[in-house]
């Protein structure tokens, strides 16, 4: 991290915890960072509840006044009309959420996201001013047959490639075989993938964006390995899964213990 980016703890809810644990949740969270004396000047603490908790969260949050960032886990790529079941940004936009998560490996897996739907998505979240975060990160197989850098690089350049220079977005390394694993990157190679995405944004997009876009590891943080990957002059930050249900654990993260 680098006093030149505020930092971004951000937590994964993903489908975890209906809309009275998320309130119970936030509740404790903003307690136990109160208690711990928490300074959020240069930390930003963002929660990712599922859709059918924003609306409560939200109210919590501005009820209570708490110093948290809201975001949605996906979004459509369309702003409205025939696509039951999906979410459009501008729902997301009228419930204060600030940030959309895009491309998570369990949507690409699972919904067969590919780059072009990330990008599409993306492109759906800017219009509706939302700022996403990007997912891009590498299989257990990927890192065998091309490396570590390649196909996060390839998933960032695939968006990049159809947005601007002046968009605000948010990366998120995230190594698909440390998510959920309980096997984190090291903070090694946390630093080093974060280091050539940012050079990324520097070749497509120049100094400007590169140095202002905040870049997150995500996979198997805990409290006990938070601080090294903050250590990495790259890594701005952390997306927390698991880690992120625990409002001990989270507080820990977020104080980057
Ligand atoms: P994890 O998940 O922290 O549980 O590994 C991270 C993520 O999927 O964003």
């Amino acid at each position: 991290t680098t006093a030149a980016r505020r930092a971004l703890i951000a937590g994964n809810w993903k489908m975890n915890l209906d809309h009275l644990q998320s309130i119970a949740l936030v509740q404790k969270l903003a307690w136990t960072l109160k208690d711990r004396n928490f300074q959020s000047d240069t930390v930003e603490v963002a929660v990712f509840p599922p859709f059918t908790d924003l609306r409560s969260v939200q109210t919590l949050i501005a009820a209570d006044k708490l110093d948290f960032s809201l975001g949605g886990q996906d979004l459509s790529a369309h702003d409205s009309g025939a696509h039951t079941g999906d979410i459009s940004g501008s729902f997301l936009k009228a419930l204060a959420c600030d940030y959309v998560l895009v491309g998570h490996s369990e949507r690409r897996a699972n919904h067969s996201e590919t780059d072009q739907v990330c990008l599409a998505k993306v492109q759906a979240a800017l219009r509706h001013s939302l700022t996403p975060v990007l997912c891009v990160g590498e299989t257990a197989e990927d890192l065998e047959t091309v490396g570590q850098s390649a196909v996060p690089v390839a998933q960032l350049t695939a968006v990049l490639e159809g947005i601007s220079a002046e968009d605000e977005i948010v990366v998120a390394y995230e190594p698909v075989w440390a998510i959920g694993s309980g096997t984190p990157a090291t903070a090694e190679q946390a630093q080093e993938v974060c280091g050539v995405l940012r050079d990324t944004i520097r070749t497509l997009h120049g100094d400007e964006q590169a140095d202002r876009t905040r870049i997150l590891y995500g996979g198997s943080v805990k409290s006990s390995n938070i601080a090294g990957f903050m250590r990495g002059a790259d890594v701005d930050g952390a997306l927390v899964g698991g880690a992120s249900l625990d409002s001990e654990e989270f507080a820990a993260i977020a104080q980057f213990e």
